[in-house]
């Protein structure tokens, strides 16, 4: 049974790189009916925090990417990593290194000298019993093969290959016992039966290290398959301040989370020309083997496009859940004002987000405070007073309250004043949306309803 993991480290938001490992892992375990995992990698105790772990939580359900094991927390396993040192210590695959830091310290500043990468010299490989007199605990390093290749058959990059001489014998433990990251990260693989790990390509190098710790605990390794890193929209590699960004930004900017995770699926995978994936639509057609070898890179004008696709596309109901989040944040109760479909049907069109359509809704909830200046000097005037007493007695007499008895209602008071039906319908729209911008007019005061449009009309000429 397939089973993938995503393992992010608990030091900062679920950022866009992340974001898109978990995406792919998940639907790899979907795809195959299998399992995904979610693992805290928390040893690193100083740089994590419960915040970043929170969002990471927050950002995966905002996203809908289930999880069917987990959160699973590195810190909790610290027994059983220590009991796998032991193991390997017991086998003869890991050795207790005695070295000083001044030691190690000299040794590199020999080898920087000569110009060689620096690298533990193995002195305490080759010790037959421990030292006499020493002050501090021993660090436990893994006995690297001195000779040889590894291998790790990526299933993106092919069989990259890696000469033994130029890896370390790397510490799994430190003098305090804790063990470090490329060995908990072998372990959890391990016993939690994981059988495709992807992951972003600056864990190749630790690939060749996980690998030669499985072989000498008897394990074959899992599938890899590292995806090409992501690159911003001018071609340089991703900082903190270009897009290494929150997924939940993208949230607060009004984006559907399926137009991000559609946007992050074609960040580095592709299926044919198809650009636009309904979720199962990525599940039934994601492959590792379509996972593109060369960088991808941001783009957003393709988010915006791709969010106005599903804002005109989804369920109403299902965009206006997502847009109650935002009037909510806004100081406004959805249920207050009229269904929240309904606003969404009128917007859908002409809002390139969610935030764009909470702004240019505002008005369905609250009266106008005052009107937009210029928009109101440009079609206020001594005649709109006596307009506006027209639309009103014209507007109180419909029987019906809808769109296309507006519609005419509008149109009548056009043909009795002679004027263009916009002279009519841009000043009774400033009058009850505050401003020069809604859905047309019928609609509009379809929505609003006959008590609030009528009030409305009647401050705006008091
Ligand atoms: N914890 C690692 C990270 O956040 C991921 C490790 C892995 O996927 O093996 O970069």
């Amino acid at each position: 049974i397939v089973k993938t993991r995503f393992a992010p480290s608990p030091t900062g938001h679920l950022h866009i790189g992340g974001a898109r490992t978990a995406l792919f892992s998940w639907l790899y375990a979907r795809r195959h009916g299998g399992r995904f995992v979610l693992r805290i990698e928390d040893t690193d105790r100083e740089r994590s925090t419960r915040e970043a772990i929170n969002t990471i939580l927050e950002g995966m359900a905002w996203l809908g990417l289930d999880y069917d094991e987990g959160p699973l927390f590195q810190t909790e396993r610290f027994e059983r990593y220590q009991e796998m040192v032991q193991a390997l210590l017991v086998q003869g695959s890991a050795y207790r290194c005695y070295c000083s830091r001044e030691r190690l310290a000299q040794l590199r500043e020999a080898q920087l000298a000569r110009k060689e990468k620096p690298r533990y010299d193995r002195r305490c490989r080759r010790l037959v019993k421990p030292p006499a007199n020493i002050d501090e605990p021993p660090v436990i390093r893994f006995k690297t093969p001195e000779e040889g290749q590894t291998v790790v058959d990526d299933r993106v990059r092919g069989q990259v290959i890696f000469d033994n001489r130029e890896l370390d014998d790397l510490i799994i433990a430190r003098a305090d016992g804790t063990p470090t990251y490329n060995f908990v990260v072998v372990i959890d693989d391990m016993d939690m039966a994981i059988t495709h790990v992807i992951r972003g390509d600056d864990h190749l190098n630790n690939a060749a290290r996980q690998v030669n710790i499985l072989k000498a605990l008897g394990v074959s390794p899992p599938v890899y398959a590292h995806v090409p890193i992501i690159l911003d929209e001018g071609g340089k590699k991703l900082s903190k301040r270009t897009g290494a960004a929150s997924v939940m930004e993208y949230r607060d900017e009004g984006f559907l989370p399926e137009a991000v995770l559609n946007y992050l699926v074609r960040l580095g995978w592709s299926h044919g020309d198809q650009e636009i994936f309904s979720i199962d639509e990525m599940v039934e057609r994601f492959d590792i083997d379509d996972i593109n070898q060369s960088a991808a890179s941001l783009n957003r004008a393709k988010l915006l496009w791709l969010n106005q696709h599903y804002l005109m596309t989804s369920e109403p109901a299902h965009v206006g859940r997502h847009l109650n989040w935002h009037l909510g944040i806004r100081g406004i109760d959805p249920a207050d004002g009229p269904p929240i479909e309904e606003i969404v049907k009128s917007q859908a069109q002409r809002s390139k987000t969610l935030l764009e359509m909470a702004e240019q809704s505002l008005f369905f909830y609250r009266d106008p405070a005052n009107y937009d200046a210029k928009a109101a000097g440009k079609v206020f005037s001594m005649e709109t007073l006596e307009l506006f007493a027209r639309v009103r007695a014209e507007l109180s007499a419909l029987p019906d309250w809808t769109p296309q008895a507006l519609h005419s209602a509008v149109m009548t008071v056009a043909q009795t004043t002679g004027l263009k039906l916009g002279a009519v319908a841009q000043p009774l729209r400033i009058a009850v949306c505050g401003g020069p911008v809604s859905p047309p007019i019928d609609i509009t005061l379809s929505i609003l309803g006959r008590e609030t449009t009528l009030r409305r009309i009647e401050t705006a000429t008091s």
